[in-house]
């Protein structure tokens, strides 16, 4: 177990003697985010030597898809002459460092963007920097630093799944809150009961004893500030991530350390902690903003409705042998529904122009 990880179980132990068994949300916010101790803050994550790949970390084919993306909707938009480039949870800064690769193709793109990114670990922050040498960058801990003129084009991919979330458990009528409490020094789940209904008006199925029903408060609210940017701002942006397209129940609590799946409870800070995203619910919150979901598509269907297969393609006339095969390979992994193609989930946003939306059929 690593210095960190034993200060972060120590903090963990007297926060929960001091004040009661702590929500799953405390308990992964504490774990993630801790300033000095939480996982994010104290390594790189990400890549086959980490503890999980995404997308763009398997092939550069993922950022200019995005890339062109972006510069699409840039181009509908007008082509404003300064507009903000975000992005939400960079990670090494590979995703930023191919759109601005791809986008220096479009002329004008790249001298009316400004480079923001909303990021909190400081390790993570110093490889972004390293990536995206010679570019301007501008970083904040959260929205609420984002300049409020120029209009706004973001992504944020594997983001929402890291922002700490609530559980209720439902049994014999009522809601339990999962939380964590410590026995004989480690960390076990207990419920407590809640008095008010979490799901009154959120639209979902009548519950059944056993379902779990997550609410995902802190996602929320990241999305209605996403909204009320482009809203007030004008500007399109895509969340993708691994989730549901639909409203539903169920635990979906998740730690995976070094590529494999294991207990949230187990290595403790020394795994990453996510949740499924109910991409439903951000469907909801956009409406409710008044923004335009220009459409919910699964990441594979996405990827191949912007041409990734004729990108693959135009790559593999010019390799061979080992790095064709990996060409291949990243393709398959992206799209296919085996892999993440079914299981990752892309919707995308819109306020301030009339745009054919590129990807969503
Ligand atoms: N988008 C990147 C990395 C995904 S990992 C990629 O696709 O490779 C999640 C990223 O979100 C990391 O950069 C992490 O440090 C950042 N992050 C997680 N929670 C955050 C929060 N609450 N505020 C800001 N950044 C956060």
């Amino acid at each position: 177990m690593s210095e960190y990880s034993s200060h972060l179980i120590k903090f963990l132990q007297t926060e929960i003697s001091t004040h009661g068994p702590m929500g799953v949300d405390r308990f992964m916010g504490h774990v993630l985010g801790h300033p000095e101790y939480g996982y994010y803050m104290t390594r790189d994550p990400l890549g086959r030597a980490g503890d999980f790949t995404t997308a763009p970390e398997i092939s550069q084919m993922f950022g200019e898809m995005i890339g062109a993306w972006l510069a699409n909707m840039w181009m509908q938009h007008g082509k404003p002459a300064s507009f903000i480039l975000l992005e939400m949870g960079p990670g090494r800064g590979t995703l930023m460092a191919d759109i601005i690769r791809v986008c220096g193709q479009v002329p004008g793109f790249m001298d009316a963007a400004q480079v923001h990114l909303v990021e909190m670990s400081p390790v993570l922050k110093d490889a972004q920097r390293n990536a995206l040498n010679g570019v301007n960058i501008t970083w904040h801990d959260t929205l609420d630093t984002l300049p409020c003129h120029d209009p706004v084009f973001f992504i944020a991919n594997e983001f929402f799944d890291a922002l700490p979330f609530k559980q209720y458990i439902y049994s014999d009528g009522g809601w339990a809150e999962r939380c964590v409490d410590i026995e004989c020094e480690g960390f076990v789940f207990t419920q407590q009961m809640v008095m008010v209904d979490p799901l009154s008006d959120k639209g979902f199925p009548a519950p059944k004893d056993g379902d779990v029903y997550e609410d995902a408060f802190i996602r929320d609210d990241v999305m209605r500030a996403l909204c009320k940017r482009i809203r007030g701002q004008a500007g399109a942006g895509l969340i993708i991530d691994y989730g549901h397209l639909e409203h539903g129940f169920g635990d979906t609590f998740q730690a995976v350390k070094a590529h494999e799946y294991s207990n949230p409870l187990n290595n403790i800070g020394e795994s990453d902690l996510t949740s499924h995203v109910d991409f439903a619910a951000l469907q909801v919150a956009a409406l409710q903003q008044d923004v335009q979901v220009l459409g919910l598509a699964e990441q594979g269907a996405f990827l191949k409705a912007l041409g990734i297969q004729l990108r693959a393609r135009q790559l593999l006339q010019k390799a061979s042998g080992e790095t064709a095969q990996n060409i291949q390979k990243a393709l398959h992994r992206l799209v296919h529904s085996d892999e993440m193609g079914a299981l990752f989930k892309v919707i995308g946003l819109n306020y301030g122009a009339s745009v054919a939306a590129a990807g969503f059929r």
